[in-house]
Parts: structure tokens; sequence; C-alpha cells
């Protein structure tokens, strides 16, 4: 995907402005990437009229060139195709919210049921699972050893039991030991069948459910929409969950499921591992479809926050390597000004899994440099080298801000690193250099 859109960027190159006519050609490589990622028709149909409409109508903005423009409008419509905002997991006013699982054989469900039974329990609710899968005892063996893994007790009825008595004597088991969730697990078929859905339909009766969440595996192609279409129709679902993500998928599935049942994703799967598994933010999940996760698109967030003129200013100062510690504050409140943290983290290379550990870390972080800043002198923030220069300016620093004079070193350092780092990325290939701090 990343390849095809690459090519729609570079056809804008040397243009003034998007117009009717240079659109053309790059909304037909977008298409074309869209559909090689498995994305279906219909939705890279209106995908595509709804980004040319928008190209189309976009005034010009000071200092942003047309490609860049595209790529902005892309990734916006991408974020949007996706829901938007991240979903949250609902949950029933009266416990125990009940979650029911639904999906394909092999996509993940088994998996995803201890793995959710973690994810919940790590925000403090306990859990119950119900082992629902009759037609495999593997199954069931499989759902009892993942539960003893997460310490999550296990419902099980052997497989002499319909799913629907399994799942009425499940929650009674579960309103008796008073946990706050139920995951039930089920059967899934190869492909879809009248038997899965109606035994699905008798559990969600039954079960009355908070969620119903159909499991998808992110390297199902084209069928996912119709997939989801049809499940949404004869069951009802809530939302879905993306298995699978840790592969080569190319991201089709993301893109339909809300498209296609107007349910979110709430959440992906990213490896076979207990913890491997996640909220869904369809702004990080565009980052990686145009293949940006990379510092540009955190230094383009960051000017969106900021006042166009700041921007414009700060390209100024990137290009003559005037960056400065002003700068490099109202970067960092523009950041946090952004709201979540872990946004942002999510399109630093090398970041793609942030953990809220992580986040608590780097948000810490912020306010240590913070407080380091604020112990400078006007002119010492907009003279870094100053810093550089004298260890005895760093000692004051040190002992004003409470920090130790290697974070204050670190700081300055951090500093021209990124001005290198800008200016590279800005396309300016001289490049600055890191100077030594003098000791
Ligand atoms: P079910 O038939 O829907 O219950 O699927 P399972 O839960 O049994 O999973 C089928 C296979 O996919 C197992 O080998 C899992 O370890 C694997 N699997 C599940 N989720 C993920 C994931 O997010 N990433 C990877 N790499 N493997 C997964
Ligand atoms: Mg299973």
């Amino acid at each position: 995907l990343t390849s095809g859109l690459e090519s729609a960027w570079n056809k804008l190159k040397g243009e003034e402005v998007l117009t009717k006519e240079n659109i053309v050609e790059p909304m037909r490589d977008i298409r074309r990437a869209l559909l090689e990622a498995d994305v279906s028709l219909p939705v890279v149909r209106r995908f595509v009229q709804a980004v040319s409409e928008r190209a189309v109508g976009v005034g010009v903005i000071r200092g942003v060139k047309p490609d860049q423009q595209l790529v902005k409008i892309v990734s916006d419509e991408l974020v949007k195709l996706m829901g938007g905002e991240v979903s949250e997991l609902t949950f029933a006013k009266s416990s125990p919210t009940v979650i029911l699982l639904a999906g394909l054989q092999g996509v993940g469900k088994t998996t995803v049921s201890a793995k959710l039974a973690l994810y919940l329990k790590k925000q403090g609710k306990s859990c119950m699972l119900i082992a629902g899968d009759v037609y495999r005892p593997a199954a069931i063996d499989q759902l009892v050893i993942l539960g003893k893994q997460v310490d999550v007790p296990v419902y099980t009825a052997g497989t002499d039991v319909k799913p629907a008595e399994i799942a009425r004597q499940g929650l009674q088991e579960a309103k008796k030991k008073n946990v706050d969730v139920v995951v039930m697990d089920t059967a899934g078929r190869l492909q879809i069948d009248r038997t899965m859905m109606d035994e699905l339909k008798d559990v969600k009766r039954i079960l009355n459910p908070t969620e119903v969440l159909l499991v998808v595996d992110a390297m199902t192609g084209q069928e996912a929409a119709a997939l989801v279409t049809t499940f949404n129709l004869e069951i009802g679902i809530t939302g879905a969950i993306l298995t699978k993500l840790d592969g080569d998928s190319r991201g089709g599935a993301a893109l339909s499921v809300k498209e296609v049942s107007g349910k979110p994703i709430k959440l992906v799967g990213r490896g076979e591992r207990m913890e491997d598994l996640e909220p869904f933010y369809p702004d990080r999940m565009a980052g990686r479809i145009l293949g940006m996760g990379d510092v540009l698109s955190f230094v383009e967030k960051a000017q969106e926050v900021m006042k166009q003129e700041d921007a414009e200013d700060l390209q100024q100062k990137i290009m003559s390597a005037k960056f400065d510690f002003n700068d490099f504050l109202k970067q960092t409140r523009a950041v946090a000004q952004m709201g979540s943290m872990s946004r942002v983290l999510g399109m630093i290379p090398g970041m793609g899994k942030v953990t809220p550990a992580q986040i608590r870390e780097a948000e810490k972080s912020l306010q240590i440099m913070e407080a380091m800043i604020e112990a400078m002198t006007p002119e010492e923030r907009e003279k870094p080298e100053l810093l550089a220069e004298s260890p005895a300016r760093r000692k004051r620093i040190a002992q004003e801000s409470g920090k130790t004079e290697q974070q204050v070193s670190q700081l300055v350092a951090q500093l021209f690193q990124m001005r290198v780092r800008m200016k590279n990325l800005m396309g300016v290939m001289q490049g600055g250099s890191v100077p030594a701090l003098s000791n």
C-alpha cells in the first residue's frame, strides 16, 4: 500500500496547488493501492470520491505543498473511515457485563477470550470465561489452559451440552461468583454457515450481551466486507476485534469494518502472547497504512496544533538551524495539548507498540524537560550553544530545577540532535552537527 501511495504523492511534486486535473493520476494510484490492500471495491469507491471532493476544494495553505496536503486529506479520510475516535468497550449498568465473541474458525476467538480477560483484569475488573466451542474438545482444553495462564476462572460443560445451555449455566455461575465481566468463547466454522448463525442467535438470546464482538483476522482479504455484513445482519454485532495485526496484513479488513457495518473496531490483537491486545487507534492505523510512522508526521501534528505563523516561523528556524529551547518548549506543549501522548508516540519510529507504562514514562520526561527549560535564562533558551559551552550554566540549571547535571546535558544534546534530524527531514541535507559538550 505504501509504495502505491508513494507514487501518488510523487506525481504532485512540483505542482503549486491541487486541481481537478492534477489529482486525477494520484487518485488513480490511491485507488489501485487500496484495492491491492484488499479493501473492498465499494469502500474504495466511496473513499476515493470523498478524498477527491475535499482535495479540489482546499485552498492554498502557505508553506504546505500539494503532495503534503493530499497526504493529509487521505490520512484524515482514512481516520474517518475507521471511525475517527477510539471506541471503548461498553459495560453494563449492573454486573455482569457480558461479552459474546463470534467469528470464523482460526481467527483467534479463543486466544482473544483469554487476552480480553487479562486486559479487563488490568483495569481492575474480575472476569470469568465460558467455553462454548462444543465441536472440538481441544478448544475447551485450550481455553482452560489460557484461563490458568491469566488466572481467570473458566466455565466448562463438556461437548455434549448445547452452546445456548452452556451460556445459561455459565451466566448463572458468573452471577453467583459476582464477577464484573463474562466473556463467552464460541465455535467458528471455516465458512459462514446456517448452524453457526442459529447457534449464535440462541446464545445471544440467552446471554443478552452488552457486547457482541466479531473477531476478524487482519489477513482476511476482500471477503472481510461480506463477512462483517453477514454477521451483523444475522446476529447483530456491536463491534469487531481485529487479530494478527503483527503479521504482514495489508490492512484491507481494517478499512472495511466500520464502513459496511457502522460498527467500530474496538480492539486489536498483535501477537500470540496474552498481553498482546490493545485498543484500536484509527489515527495510528492510518499512519501505518500511509507508512508515515515517522518523525515527519510528528512534526506535522505538532504544527497543526500550533498557530500557522508559529509553524512557518518554526520551519524557518529549522532551515537556518536556529531551533531553540523556546521552540522546543512550544513544541512539547503543543504535543501535550494534542491530548493523548500515546497517539504521538505511535508515530515515532521504533515505538509502534506503546504500553501505558511507556506513556507515563514519556509524560514524566516531558515534565522534567519543562522544569529544566524553565530554569534557563531567556538568553540561554535562545542560544543553546551557551549551554553546550558552559558546564557552570548547566550546573546552575540543574540546581534550580532540582535535576541532575547529567539530565541537563542530555536535554542540551537532545536539542542539537533534534536540529539535525529536523533539518534532514526538511530535505536540507547539508545538515548540522551535534557539538560535543565541553566539560
Ligand atoms: P479460534 O479458532 O478463533 O478460537 O482461534 P484461536 O484462538 O485458536 O487462534 C488460532 C491461532 O491464531 C492460534 O495459533 C493463535 O495462537 C493464533 N493467534 C491468535 N491471535 C493472534 C495474533 O494476534 N497474532 C498472531 N500472530 N497469532 C494469533
Ligand atoms: Mg477457538
